[in-house]
């Protein structure tokens, strides 16, 4: 399991959960199978963030492993395709964002820091 997930470019974190370098997919391994979703960022409090799983799709324990890297690929595409739809622009620095990464409707927190001072 852990050679198919490393083929197809994810590495584990500290929390276990497996990633991409860019930290914008994620693999969960569990007894029932695979949790494949995308990376938003959760926050538990106001400088506590950690990476929230979207759009989860499951692959069942079951799933025979020649077919695993297939059906691995096909679900990181789709959550890849998923998190596109979700980013959201900046109306100040013009780059997008995951929404936990936003402050408000079309401005990302780093933005709400730098000019309009606002704490978290
Ligand atoms: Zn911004």
């Amino acid at each position: 399991m852990e050679q198919i997930l490393q083929e197809a470019d994810l590495r584990p974190g500290e929390d276990g959960l497996w990633t991409d370098a860019g930290h914008t997919l994620g693999v969960a391994r569990s007894r029932a199978g695979l949790f494949v979703g995308w990376l938003d960022v959760g926050w538990i409090g106001t400088d506590d963030a950690f990476s929230e799983m979207r759009d989860v799709s499951h692959l069942a324990a079951g799933v025979r492993p020649e077919h695993l890297s297939r059906e691995i690929a096909i679900a990181l595409d789709e959550a890849a395709a998923a998190r596109a739809e979700h980013l959201r622009d900046c109306g100040r620095c013009r780059e997008r964002f995951v929404p936990g990464q936003m402050y408000g409707a079309d401005c990302c927190h780093s933005c709400a820091t730098r000019e309009l001072g606002v704490r978290f």
